[in-house]
């Protein structure tokens, strides 16, 4: 049987995707190649589609026995989202739900969610446990707090057993060197500071200094994007085992500054990247930090790679080799 990897074209995705084929499993990719990369998916079955076409999602199940689902395929920006947030309700809302009935229909009932920290908002404390109270600042966060909330709910009328794994900040490259980030145009933080590193960009701006925090600047918790795609397989087993819902953080729980990030970024190039102060960007919540003491505990996962110089280290070598992503 096959585990279906909705987005895995994509950045998170296609990490997913190179760790389930490690693991042995048969996977087959859908994909609209909307932001994502034909060449990142390293295996597997290819289908190029987009999930709001129920023909196209019913041709995939009708060609092969699935399992469960793992769901990338949506848009992901927060600041995009506050600018256009009915993209963010069509594709997000309306891909989820066509999904999820085509996935009914065929007696597919296991999904692992790509959700996200944004799903909590502007927290009333750190670090973030699951079930703290969930205020979106964004249609970004609504959005996969409502897909969140939709599995939920067919739970409970039809058995989809669904895992939400609500990641911090993604970050990093694969160590082999093959993948990595590469969004165009480029929007989060550690890529757009090694873009300065590379030449291709003049300064590094930094979106807001007047934050409630040590240096003024937003805090994230940055988690290697290998200990991501690692935490998706044992979220697998664990509903192959368990059969259970559930919700999990994915995050380090440490924090760091953009301040802090900049200058790592600066000791392991050895550039100076410049930076300057811009006004803050909307839909930001001031700090960001999870306990993934649940995931630790009931899925077994170990973070390796996340501490912030393997990150940068590792997206860095990506970067250097690959100046203009998959197109280099
Ligand atoms: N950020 C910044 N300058 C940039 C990009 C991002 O100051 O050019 C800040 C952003 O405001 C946030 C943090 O870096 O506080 C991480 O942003 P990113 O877009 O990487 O991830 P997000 O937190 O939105 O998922």
């Amino acid at each position: 049987m096959a585990i279906l990897v909705t987005g895995g074209s994509g950045y998170i995705g296609s990490h997913t995707v190179m760790e389930l084929l490690e693991q042995g499993e048969e996977v087959i990719v859908a994909d609209n190649l909307r932001t994502g990369h034909q060449a990142a998916v390293a295996g597997g079955t290819f289908y190029h589609g987009d999930l709001r076409d129920r023909a196209f999602l019913q041709q995939v199940f009708k060609q092969h026995q699935i399992e469960a689902v793992i769901h990338f395929a949506a848009n992901s920006l927060v600041g995009e989202s506050v600018q256009i947030p009915l993209d963010y309700y069509e594709n997000n809302l309306i891909g989820s739900h066509t999904l999820v009935s085509v996935m009914l229909e065929h007696g597919v009932k296991k999904i692992v969610f790509s959700s996200t920290a944004a799903t909590y908002g502007e927290p009333n404390r750190v670090p973030i446990y699951e079930d703290d109270p969930t205020a979106p600042t964004s249609p970004y966060g609504e959005t996969k707090l409502a897909m969140e909330r939709m599995f939920h709910w067919c739970d409970q009328a039809y058995g989809l057993k669904s895992i939400s794994l609500r990641y911090f900040n993604a970050a990093g490259a694969h160590l082999s060197g093959k993948i990595g980030e590469d969004h165009q145009p480029e929007s989060h933080l550690i890529p757009i500071i090694l873009q300065v590193a590379l030449g291709q960009r003049e300064h590094i701006a930094i979106f807001g200094d007047d934050y409630p925090t040590e240096d003024g600047t937003c805090v994230r918790d940055y988690i290697h994007v290998m200990d991501l795609a690692k935490a998706h397989w044992l979220a697998l087993e664990h509903l192959r085992k368990q059969n259970q819902s559930n919700i999990f953080n994915l995050g380090n729980g440490k924090g760091f500054s953009v301040k802090q990030v900049i200058e790592e970024a600066r000791r392991i190039t050895g550039h100076p990247i410049p930076a300057q102060i811009h006004p803050r960007r909307a839909g930001d919540p001031a700090v960001l930090i999870a306990s993934a003491e649940k995931a630790r505990r009931e899925l077994g996962w170990t973070p390796q790679y996340s501490d912030l110089e393997t990150i940068i280290k590792s997206a860095w070598s990506w970067h250097q080799a690959h100046p203009n992503g998959f197109q280099s």
